[in-house]
């Protein structure tokens, strides 16, 4: 952990630098006023857009939002160009900052520090794509705990970047997903802590975990596609161990969510008590009415596993990531599954989650485009934009984020267009302000 700290020590200083160039003079100062008048926006729960808008930013905060706003001395106007659309910051509920796909299974053997570097680049390159909060599903320092950290740095402005709500490491069972054992290889002589199997070993990690700063839990409910020895409809866990993990997290006052692809592990994990599901990627018809019935998230990360069934068999798209035959041989056997089940969930009114698993895929690709995706896949418009704003911080229970109205943070972004017209002007944010501050704005 002290490597850690020492590693985000070092970065910080360099990140801050490039934060000054970056932002420049646009930068607000604490106690700043200003007022952001665009031609076009919407508040992250409305049918649809507002239309011209103007919004009084103080102390961080929306302190007036309206066709006009009333303008205190000293305030400050920032014009967004013609055509610009405000909305509420994205948040993506499913992030890795502390892994790159380049290292795979060589991760686990990277420095506290190296991981820490990782994740200081990738909150720079989230926010500048319009993340202000995220959601951090996996720490793959199982030396230590740098999701933690990262998480301490943004909030005491040690770095810039996007609120990290970590989950710490995850939690599985021997030979499960998070198991991290046959990748270390035979002379390293690391050990991870989340491995867990039986309730007394579930207890004492869940426990260790929280202690540890994690805000969530997030356990490996099945196998995967990404990892060599594991199926995705494997269940890891019976179902008295998912309620222990479950019932202990909540003692505590901690949600949970499983990674879970088959519709069984799925299942379990929703009696269990879990508040969200990650992936849910071959759930049932009947399971997602069982999910909406007792109102439980789905962050479906459609960009990632959608998209693979869906091009399973475009031989281009396989050729340049470079994925493991095996993963390819594992969608080929699931692809219809998938696909049948992405049907069935925007059939559905279970209410989704926007996450997409990046980290695991490079941060050279823009993770907003899950927006696209998500509308590619039957979901609508209306009800992509919510997943990573009104609906986010409703599963996050973050209930100062996530919308545009008088008393919410001031975490906006801006685009150039209407996202209702075309979702992909979500890949293209150029103004990003997060509690009043302001990380990126057009040239005009
Ligand atoms: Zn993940």
């Amino acid at each position: 952990m002290k490597i850690a700290i020492h590693g985000l020590r070092a970065v910080a200083a360099l990140a801050g630098l490039a934060l000054l160039l970056f932002a420049g003079s646009l930068r607000a100062q604490a106690g700043d006023v200003v007022v952001l008048v665009a031609d076009n926006a919407w508040d992250g729960v409305a049918n649809a857009p507002l239309g011209p808008t103007e919004v009084l930013v103080q102390d961080g905060n929306i302190a007036a939002i309206g066709s006009s706003v009333e303008r205190p001395a000293g305030a400050r106007e920032v014009r967004l160009p013609k055509g610009y659309f405000l909305m509420p910051g994205f948040i993506d509920s499913h992030v890795h900052l502390t892994i790159r796909p380049q290292y795979e299974g060589a991760v686990f053997n990277l420095s506290s520090a190296y991981k820490a570097i990782l994740g200081v680049q990738a909150l720079d390159t989230l926010l500048s794509y319009g993340f202000t909060t995220v959601r951090d599903l996996g720490d793959m320092d199982i030396h230590g705990y740098t999701t933690s950290d990262l998480s301490r740095a943004v909030a005491q402005g040690v770095i810039p970047g996007p609120d990290v709500i970590p989950a710490g490491h995850i939690i599985s069972a021997r030979g499960g997903h998070g198991d991290a054992t046959a990748l270390l290889g035979a002379d390293s002589d690391a050990t991870q802590n989340s491995l867990a199997d039986g309730v007394d070993e579930i207890r004492k990690v869940v426990r260790e975990e929280i202690n540890h700063g994690a805000k969530w839990i997030k356990f490996g409910g099945t196998g995967g596609f990404s990892t060599p020895s594991d199926d995705p409809s494997q269940v890891p866990y019976s179902q008295e161990e998912m309620n222990v993990l479950v019932e202990t997290a909540a003692d505590l006052g901690v949600p949970v969510t499983p990674h879970a692809y088959g519709d069984e592990g799925i299942s379990r994990a929703v009696k269990a008590g879990a508040r969200s599901i990650e992936h849910g990627s071959l759930a049932s018809a009947a399971t997602l009415q069982e999910m909406e019935r007792k109102g439980v998230y789905i962050v479906p990360t459609q960009m990632e596993v959608v998209r693979h069934a869906r091009l399973v068999e475009d031989d281009s798209l396989w050729a340049a990531e470079r994925k493991p035959p095996y993963v390819r041989a594992k969608y080929r056997k699931y692809a219809d599954g998938i696909l049948k089940s992405r049907k069935a969930l925007a059939d559905s009114k279970v209410k989704i989650v926007f996450g997409t698993d990046i980290g695991t895929f490079s941060y050279a690709t823009n993770n907003a485009g899950e927006f696209k995706e998500m509308v590619t896949n039957g979901i609508a418009p209306l009800r992509a934009l919510q997943a990573a704003t009104s609906t986010a911080a409703e599963m996050l229970q973050l209930n100062d984020r996530g919308q545009l109205a008088v008393g919410k943070r001031a975490d906006i972004v801006a685009m150039p267009g209407n996202p209702f017209d075309d979702i992909t002007v979500t890949e293209k944010v150029d103004f990003v302000m997060k509690q009043g501050h302001v990380y990126k704005s057009p040239a005009n």
